[in-house]
């Protein structure tokens, strides 16, 4: 069995399947998801993320969490999360870069927040030589100071996507034609969750929601609001929603996201709106991340690293910095948001 023949026989008996179906099937099945079952991280892989192109990265987001730590009081103990930490590669380089600030990794409980078995015994092995717990849901996350960090996390989240008509809105559907997965729209309907929507969209526009996306964001606001903390959310995507972005990609290039179900890697435009409006914590300003990581002190950091550099490692370094933080590569496409107590100093690098 197939996970397409597993979804084509699905649809058969109870008619077709919203996009978050779909994508929560072929991201996490436990037996055929994507990230349930594949290798996709790095330049073998089909993606490549932030902390697989340099350790630059984990290493200046590390510091930024522990200044954070150190500018509410050093608390103890504390949370130290990540939610979808990939391969581990991440807070890896968080922990490296953070081994010299006095009594932060001794107070830190490390939790990685992981819904993919596979992915947690391979995070499990590259962080093997510290105490790290797995969790699959930020429920699970204790009540105490929470500093978390969600790179690429929010992406991956299932979506909702709708297209207005002159009065209410249809909802893009998957179905089977001609024996083939297909994209079509659902019945013309009132939907009370876009209500806000309404006013500043035409018909024909669409528009995307992740439903598991705010009660996440309420979580970890709430921990961080209660006891103290702060968030560090990096994902490409802008502040609201609006057009088609729902993606596939598969050896690093972009596939039709029906092709292939299970086999490659499905995503979508994160609405940082969404993501403020459902968390009871501080939101600071979204900031492109070029412009977040040359103020944590990237270019510096990456002098240093090139003084040891000769040849193809020196233009490899110096081309992992430029895709990091170029307006034409990452820099501008991919955001930051931090979350900090209300009231309270944003994260370094971030402002209100
Ligand atoms: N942060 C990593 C990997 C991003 S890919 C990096 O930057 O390299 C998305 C990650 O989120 C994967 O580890 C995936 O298994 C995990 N994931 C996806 N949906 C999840 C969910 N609902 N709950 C927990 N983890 C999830």
């Amino acid at each position: 069995m197939s996970l397409r023949a597993l979804l084509m026989t699905r649809i058969a008996q109870t008619g077709p399947l919203s996009l978050a179906d779909y994508m929560a099937e072929c991201l996490l099945h436990p037996d055929y998801g994507y990230y349930t079952t594949a290798a996709p991280f790095g330049e073998d892989g089909d993606f490549t993320t932030a902390p697989e192109i340099s350790q630059m990265f984990g290493e200046v987001l590390g510091l930024c969490l522990a200044q954070a730590w150190m500018d509410q009081g050093s608390p103890h103990p504390f949370t130290l999360a990540e939610l979808g930490p990939g391969r581990g590669t991440l807070m890896a380089d968080v922990l490296r870069a953070t081994r010299h600030v006095p009594h932060f990794r001794d107070g830190a409980q490390i939790i990685l927040v992981e819904a993919s078995k596979s992915l947690q015994d391979k995070q499990r092995r590259l962080l093997s030589t510290n105490s790290v717990t797995h969790c699959a849901s930020v429920e699970s996350l204790p009540d105490q100071p929470l500093f978390l960090i969600a790179n690429e996390f929010f992406d991956a989240l299932p979506i909702r996507q709708f297209t207005r008509t002159e009065r209410h809105w249809r909802e893009t559907q998957i179905g089977v034609v001609a024996d083939a997965l297909t994209r079509g729209l659902g019945p013309e309907l009132p939907q009370p969750v876009l209500a806000a929507r309404h006013s500043e969209t035409r018909p024909g526009d669409v528009t995307e929601f992740a439903p598991s996306a705010a009660p996440i964001m309420q979580e970890i606001g709430r921990r961080i609001s209660d006891f103290g903390g702060a968030g560090l959310i990096i994902d490409y995507g802008d502040w609201r929603s609006l057009g088609d972005t729902f993606q596939a990609v598969r050896n690093h290039e972009p596939v039709d996201p029906l092709a292939t179900p299970g086999e490659a890697d499905l995503t979508a435009h994160v609405d940082f709106e969404a993501l403020a409006m459902a968390t009871p914590c501080q939101t600071s300003r979204l900031t492109p991340q070029g412009i977040f990581l040359e103020r944590l002190g990237i270019t510096q950091r990456a002098q240093s690293l090139a003084a040891g550099l000769r040849g193809s490692a020196l233009e490899s370094h110096i081309a992992a910095h430029r895709r990091l933080t170029h307006p034409d590569e990452m820099g501008n496409l991919f955001k930051v948001m931090g979350l900090s107590p209300e009231g309270g100093t944003p994260p370094p690098g971030l402002d209100t």
